[in-house]
């Protein structure tokens, strides 16, 4: 019997290496303009908006809704043969940034644009992956965004 693939692993830049700190330690965490009040995702040294370098941190609530998704039924790599079929999702977060992550625990037939859902962590190496399950409709409303 063959030895299982390993999955390829995310890397970390100097831009990126809070966040990925963030998510070992079970936090989502984006950036925060202070200029301008706005979330943005991915991380920059710049705000997108305003172009101030005033960037910080924040954890994010964790919540959000499926923008759009879709269903792989060929695993994009060898390490997720196992995993067929499942859901990669574009999950746009409370706070009005959008990530594209997998969606877990739930048969894709249950999946829906604007579901709620929530996020989990999924331990990938030296790496925690940001991963999205579904929320019940009551713990997920949606508070407007700071932008
Ligand atoms: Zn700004």
């Amino acid at each position: 019997m063959n030895a299982p693939v390993a999955a390829p692993q995310p890397i970390a830049t100097a831009e990126t290496a809070p966040y990925w700190r963030a998510a070992l330690a079970g936090r989502l965490e984006i950036q925060h303009c202070r200029a301008c009040s706005r979330h943005q995702l991915y991380p920059r040294p710049f705000c997108t908006r305003c172009l101030s370098n005033e960037i910080e941190w924040v954890t994010a609530s964790g919540r959000g809704r499926i923008y759009t998704y879709t269903v792989c039924h060929v695993a994009a790599h060898p390490a997720f043969e196992a995993r067929v079929p499942y859901a990669i999702a574009m999950i746009e977060l409370d706070e009005g940034v959008r990530m594209l992550a997998g969606v877990v625990d739930a048969e894709p037939d249950r999946l829906a644009i604007d579901a709620p859902v929530e996020v989990c962590f999924e331990r990938l190496g030296e790496f925690a992956l940001p991963m999205f399950r579904l929320a019940s409709s009551d713990a997920a409303t949606s508070a407007p965004g700071a932008s």
